[in-house]
């Protein structure tokens, strides 16, 4: 019973993709898509090198855009709206998760590589609008994205997140480090564990770990 260890959190960053939708609904495959489209024809490669490139970039830099601008100066806004233009008809509302999130004391907020129009799409769709003070997208971060220490620390000084009073919530092993070693309490939010050092704790189920943060304690 992991509540005692939030008691103190005033400040909770959520990632979005993968995190506030379950990985079943494979929205990240559409844009995975749309990326290899981008890549392939961006730099007039065929599609399995664009394919390749697309997964090297996301291991080298975090994600495949900051790879493309690394290392071939390409502008982010029209990849950034071509990737995100999927049907979002795969999401459906989840009220648990919004009657959890909103049950949560403090400040809330959505930090996603993707975009904040973006982002406001899915949380759309997934019956979320509303309920955050803030939705940061990797534009909020001068493209730097998540796990880049640049990525954390712009976004969190436009959001005032106080990091020792913060948990982060994300599926992205990769992207929990950088909020441990500021003191945050990390959640890796996925199907199967991945234990490593700066793992605090895990859960398959988002709405449930939330509530038991929630639950009466017993004094
Ligand atoms: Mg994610």
């Amino acid at each position: 019973m992991p509540a005692n260890a939030f008691s103190d959190v005033a400040h909770w960053v959520f990632d979005l993709d993968n995190t506030l939708y379950p990985p079943s609904a494979r929205l990240f495959d559409q844009i995975e898509r749309r990326m290899t489209d981008f890549v392939a024809r961006a730099l007039n490669v065929p599609d399995a090198e664009a394919d390749h490139l697309r997964d090297h970039y996301w291991r080298l830099y975090g994600t495949t855009l900051a790879g493309l601008m690394h290392e071939h100066g390409l502008e982010p806004g029209p990849y950034l709206e071509a990737v995100h233009d999927i049907d979002f008809g795969v999401l459906s509302p989840d009220p648990d998760l919004r009657s959890a999130i909103a049950d949560l004391p403090g400040h809330k907020i959505v930090f996603t590589n993707g975009s904040a129009p973006y982002a406001d799409r899915v949380l759309a769709a997934r019956g979320l609008a509303g309920l955050f003070d803030g939705v940061f997208g990797v534009e909020h971060a001068e493209y730097h994205p998540k796990p880049q220490p640049e990525a954390f620390a712009a976004v969190f000084a436009k959001a005032g997140i106080a990091p020792s009073r913060a948990a982060m919530f994300e599926d992205d092993p990769r992207n929990l480090a950088v909020p441990h070693d500021l003191g945050m309490r990390t959640v890796h939010v996925a199907p199967a564990p991945t234990p490593a050092p700066h793992i605090q704790h895990h859960t398959a189920d988002l709405s449930g770990f939330l509530r038991l943060l929630r639950a009466p304690r017993h004094p």
